[in-house]
């Protein structure tokens, strides 16, 4: 039994394991990178495997860091079978035809720009058509169920408690030495969010691939979080102001319109305007009505009891782009919804251009904010950013309110895997940034001895069996070789010298336009500090 990471490691992004059984070949997530330059430009090489090669696809859910290259594989002469929920099939359906429109766009502005310097016709990575001839690949189980792969190695999915239809996926693996249990925890909710259900325990297992997006933070409790929330709307209202909240349109958009309408019917908060510009949103709310059964309890009698949690009086769904624009003409209070969840992209940029420099508007993040992105260079406190061209002053209340998250935090991810018992357990952890996955991955070994591994990208593994010597070597346990270790730290040194330049550049116009005997201050001990590093280099 073989495995090969492609993605998710030491990355958030990109989420896609090779798992190979004798000539069965399939993947487990087939996740597209998102970020930086360099890691999208992996969407093009896959050269890991054929395409053709491989007999299935498992999907644990629908976001597209783990279902965007589903439909470059079928480009590419994918014939086999993607397998997932029905509620993650609906919301690929919408997801992937989303995500073939933006490949479109961007192949379309890469050659207005292209053609006037002469370049090549660029090409989108996929487009809507073959998003939507990859469905036809799509084969749905529910949970629970048991589904064989080959005579030795059957599946079965259990909700993760992450999104809508998400999944854990448990593969057992027959073989010579006996039976072998692989788990993938996939993207692990946080428990006690509304809507879905807490996600299932597993007991045993082999191996485990565990996610670790938070593996290094605390979130606060939900109760708090919804208190933190509803001051900062009462607070908008009292100044007529608008809270704006960028979010995945499968993120936590439904959770959010579900707690304001809990305010609403509460009378905590008057009936004020509520905005979810998001097309792609719409339509996912539309599949969360539908797909009712994957609601946890306390949704399910709300619905019995009449009322549509995710239907409330004020909000307001706008799908086109004027409709978009006009929300920012409206001179009452309200709250915006609007994609996409890290400010890169989408009508998020143009109601953050109306916001972020207003002092009494509010910014509210709820999901992941990747390295690279604007919402987190707006979390880590940049004073401007730049949006269409224009630096825009961030003067905004800037909140963070991880108890939204759609992700378990460190405490959740390790009382989850708490629960399996078998000291011979081995851990691969993954779906993290790089000190993340290290830092869970510790802690892992520490409270449970279990063995513990964060791999590197494109690493090949044998798990067992008697495939030894089809791989030639292993790499040693942990033993990163030191000159990767170096270019590692010589990107990251590079990155944060550039970013560092480009700061001084921007501060040295400030200092030509006016002098702040504090900032004067502070750039002295930049300068100093610098010529410490440099001497002791
Ligand atoms: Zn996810
Ligand atoms: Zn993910």
């Amino acid at each position: 039994m073989r495995v090969t990471f492609l993605g998710g490691i030491r990355t958030v992004t990109g989420s896609a394991t090779l798992l190979e059984k004798g000539s069965l070949k399939w993947l487990v997530d087939c996740g597209m990178f998102q970020g930086s330059k360099e890691h999208e430009e992996r969407n093009w090489n896959l050269q890991a495997y054929q395409a053709k090669d491989l007999s299935f696809i498992l999907l644990t859910h629908a976001h597209i860091d783990h279902s965007g290259l589903i439909p470059k594989l079928v480009k590419d002469g994918f014939g086999g079978k993607v397998i997932c929920t029905k509620a993650t099939l609906d919301l690929c359906e919408v997801m992937l035809q989303d995500s073939g429109h933006i490949q479109e766009m961007e192949a379309e502005w890469q050659n207005r720009k292209g053609k006037r310097a002469g370049k090549d016709e660029a090409t989108p990575l996929y487009t809507v058509e073959d998003a939507t001839k990859s469905l036809g690949h799509f084969q749905t189980v529910s949970y629970d169920e048991i589904f064989q792969l080959s005579d030795d190695v059957k599946v079965r999915f259990q909700d993760a408690g992450h999104i809508l239809g998400s999944a854990i996926i448990e593969i057992w693996v027959e073989d010579a030495g006996g039976e072998r249990k692989i788990v993938f925890s996939g993207d692990l909710g946080n428990s006690d969010q509304p809507l879905v259900r807490d996600p299932s325990i597993v007991e045993q297992g082999d191996f485990l691939w565990l996610e670790s997006t938070y593996g290094n933070r605390l979130h606060k409790s939900r109760e708090e979080t919804i208190q933190e929330l509803l001051k900062i709307v009462q607070e908008a209202i009292a100044h007529r102001a608008k809270v704006v909240i960028p979010a995945f349109a499968v993120e936590r958009t439904q959770d959010i319109i579900y707690t304001l309408g809990q305010f609403i019917r509460k009378r905590s908060i008057p009936p004020i305007p509520i905005y979810i510009d998001s097309p792609l949103a719409i339509s996912t709310t539309e599949i969360f009505k539908r797909n009712s059964d994957c609601f946890d309890q306390e949704t399910k009698d709300l619905l019995s009891g009449g009322e549509n949690p995710l239907d409330i009086p004020g909000i307001r769904y706008t799908q086109t782009t004027e409709e978009s624009r006009a929300i920012n003409e409206d001179q009452r209070s309200g709250v915006i919804i609007s994609a996409s969840g890290m400010c890169d992209s989408g009508r998020i940029q143009h109601h953050l251009k109306h916001h972020l420099w207003r002092e009494e508007s509010h910014i509210i993040f709820i999901g992941y904010q990747a390295e690279g992105s604007i919402g987190r260079r707006i979390i880590d406190g940049a004073k401007t950013v730049k949006l269409f061209g224009e630096e825009i002053a961030v003067k905004a209340h800037i909140h963070t309110l991880g108890g939204f998250s759609a992700h378990a935090d460190q405490k959740g991810l390790l009382d989850w895997v708490s629960h399996i018992h078998n000291p011979d357990l081995h851990v691969f952890v993954n779906h993290g940034e790089e000190k993340v996955s290290l830092e869970l991955g510790q802690l892992v070994s520490e409270q449970f001895h279990f063995k513990t591994t964060v791999p590197q990208w494109k690493e090949k593994r044998v798990l067992f069996g008697d495939e030894q010597e089809a791989i030639p070597e292993e790499r040693p346990e942990e033993a990163i070789p030191p000159e990767e270790l170096f270019s590692v730290l010589f990107n990251n040194l590079d990155r944060a010298y550039k970013r560092l330049r480009r700061k001084l550049k921007r501060e040295k116009k400030k200092g030509e336009s006016f002098y702040d005997p504090r900032h004067l201050k502070e750039l002295e001990q930049v300068s100093k500090k610098l010529e410490e590093l440099e001497s002791e280099l």
